[in-house]
């Protein structure tokens, strides 16, 4: 007989996505009018920056004759693409952080889900409140929780973020041993300082903890005084898994290309106290059950970092945060309080005690505006809506308008 992981079973089926789409859908067939303008679901809206594009045509060219055709690459990534990542977004920045530490993968969904693989079955997890889901739901697949109930599941350490600490969870009472963190963050846009971080880094360091730190949205950050890495808080290395994508930074949600990064100084322990290395054990499952990302992909990525993609993709990343000064105006405007968007492409907005799917309603019915109730981000969410940058500015500056006429 073949049996089921019954773990899947406590897994609540994400409604939020289908759950909006249903209620748009409705509102649609009842306003068949209403021009719908969508500012709920985390994707990108603008094509490809041309350098990227030429990178990406060039990688296909050469698939396209015997001569310079590849096959498999290495599991890795190409070295051109780990050794552009390492100068560019480490090394230049004072981050020690070499080429052969970098897994260059289809994405950071796929490797901050797959990596608790690497650890016992007995940790203790932390994670934030409200949270990108697929931190607790690969937990959840994996046997490391209980049941869920009032909105939990057992087993994990939750960390509130709220306006009470800006958003920045405290270290947790009980000892844990893996740590989640997102910065800036998804979906409160709030970032994180080095001194924050620092914090962190030296609870992972005295508990022999270790933290996954999810850096997608690092390119939004403008100010200069914020780390873009963890690795630029000192002892990082010894202490720190960081997730990266091109998805948000370059508009690669549909392209897929990302990295992880590894230190071979992250520590971690066998069962009698001894360490072993997470950058071994990561390179044996990355290369075991993952063949490399497509090649004219990975000259997409590189020409990210050539002299033309840089200033592209600062350009394409810019017109994302305007969009986002035009929201947060919008909402300081309406006396609601909101944090996020300036380092980051999200709005995350207080609903004054609002029901987030009563404030989403209220939008979709009186503005044709989609946002995403924070709800569905977990239970510290539930009296917030997240507002997303990512459309055109004349569609942002639209729904901006239409909001403030229906919130007045
Ligand atoms: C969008 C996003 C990612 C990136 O996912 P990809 O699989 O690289 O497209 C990772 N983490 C967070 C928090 C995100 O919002």
């Amino acid at each position: 007989m073949i049996r089921v992981n019954e773990h899947y079973n406590k897994l609540q089926a994400s409604y939020l996505f289908s759950d909006i789409a249903k209620r748009v859908n409705e509102f649609q067939a009842q306003n068949p009018d209403a021009d719908v303008i969508r500012l709920g679901i985390g994707d990108v809206t603008r094509a490809l920056a041309p350098a990227v594009v030429e990178g990406f045509r060039k990688g296909v060219d050469e698939m396209a004759a015997d001569a310079t055709f590849r096959g498999y690459g290495p599991e890795q990534g190409y070295d051109f693409l780990r050794e552009a990542i390492a100068a560019n977004d480490f090394q230049a920045r004072g981050a020690d952080i070499a080429a052969d530490e970098i897994f260059v993968s289809d994405g950071a969904k796929c490797d901050s889900g797959n990596f608790q693989e690497l650890f016992a079955q007995d940790i203790k997890i932390a994670i934030p409140d409200p949270v990108y889901p697929v931190y607790l739901d690969t937990n959840v697949m994996a046997g490391r929780t209980g049941a869920y109930a009032d909105g939990r599941y057992q087993g994990i350490v939750y960390m509130d973020c709220l306006k009470e600490n800006g958003f920045m969870p405290a270290l947790p009472e009980e000892p844990v041993d893996l740590i989640y963190l997102c910065f800036p963050n998804n979906p409160t846009g709030a970032t994180a300082t080095k001194e924050e971080l620092k914090v962190w880094v030296d609870y992972a360091r005295e508990n022999k903890a270790l933290i996954l730190f999810d850096a997608a949205y690092e390119s939004f950050i403008r100010d200069e005084s914020l780390p873009r890495s963890i690795y630029e808080v000192e002892g990082a290395r010894e202490v720190a898994v960081e997730f990266r994508s091109f998805s948000k930074t370059a508009g690669f949600t549909g392209t897929r290309c990302g990295f992880t990064v590894v230190p071979k100084d992250c520590k971690v322990y066998t069962e009698d106290g001894s360490t072993a290395s997470l950058h071994a054990m990561w390179n044996r499952r990355h290369t075991t059950k993952f063949n490399g990302v497509s090649y004219p992909v990975q000259k997409a990525a590189e020409a990210v970092y050539s002299e033309a993609g840089k200033v592209q993709v600062k350009a394409y990343i810019d017109a994302y945060l305007a969009n986002a000064a035009i929201v947060r105006d919008t909402m300081t405007e309406l006396g609601f309080d909101h944090v996020g968007g300036e380092n980051s492409p999200y709005i995350w907005i207080d609903g004054k005690g609002r029901d987030s799917w009563e404030f989403f309603d209220l939008l979709l019915n009186k503005a044709s505006v989609v946002c995403t109730p924070g709800g569905g981000f977990g239970r510290c969410g539930r009296e917030y809506i997240r507002i997303s940058a990512f459309n055109s500015l004349e569609n942002v500056k639209t729904a901006m308008a239409r909001v403030k006429d229906a919130l007045k």
